[in-house]
């Protein structure tokens, strides 16, 4: 069993991915994280970001254990994510590990940007997470604030902006949504209707996981 939750930034999808994650009892693997470690370790290192042999190298040797959260929650570590992001290479290095941890037995939840497009294209339900500019904006802002980042609402706005067009805009693996997945609009839904929203297409969509959220 593998479900795909892909969205944009700040959309809700981490969240509601751990949640659908605990409630079926799958494994669950945010792969921004992948992206995020591999953007701070090239900025840590002194990297050439227009080296792709030497971003995709640190994306194979990857310890993320490493990594502390707060490191990877930054707005530098988002932005350095991206722009590694948009390198083949690097997307190259990391698919087979999200491909190997999708595949487990028992099944897992991924969220990302390509799951239902690229990683998991035969996964069992697939669901897109989006919400508007300014609402996205102002999760992540307040995210950011409660951290002592010192950024805008504005500046947070353009922050959103151009992370959704570099990661929409890209060659290799753009961030899209599948055809085949179901669009869940978080901007007036609170995490509590979203999970909910979810678990009634997954339940739609494959009856037998119904009995696997009521063991729980
Ligand atoms: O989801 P999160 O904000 O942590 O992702 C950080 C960045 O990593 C995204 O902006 C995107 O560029 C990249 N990413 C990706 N494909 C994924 C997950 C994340 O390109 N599956």
């Amino acid at each position: 069993m593998i479900i795909a939750i892909d969205g944009t930034l700040a959309s809700g999808k981490g969240t509601l991915a751990r949640r659908v994650a605990a409630i079926y009892g799958l494994a669950h693997l945010d792969t921004g994280r992948l992206y995020r470690a591999t953007g701070v370790a090239a900025l840590r290192t002194g990297a050439d970001f227009e080296d792709a042999q030497a971003l995709a190298q640190i994306a194979s040797r990857l310890d993320l254990s490493s990594f502390d959260d707060l490191a990877l929650r930054s707005a530098e570590a988002g932005q350095a994510a991206s722009k590694v992001a948009a390198v083949p290479e690097v997307r190259a290095a990391l698919l087979q590990f999200q491909r190997d941890f999708a595949c487990r037995p028992g099944g897992a939840v991924l969220d990302g940007r390509d799951i239902g497009t690229v990683i998991c294209p035969e996964a069992d339900v697939k669901l897109w997470i989006d919400a508007s500019v300014e609402e996205r904006a102002r999760r992540r802002h307040a995210e950011l604030l409660v951290r002592g980042e010192t950024l805008s609402f504005d500046e947070m706005v353009g922050e959103v902006r151009i992370r959704d067009s570099r990661d929409a805009g890209r060659q290799d693996a753009p961030m899209v949504q599948a055809a085949d997945a179901h669009l869940i609009d978080t901007t007036e839904l609170s995490i509590d209707a979203a999970v909910e929203r979810a678990c009634e297409i997954i339940n739609q969509t494959v009856p037998q996981m119904i009995s696997a959220a009521s063991r729980k």
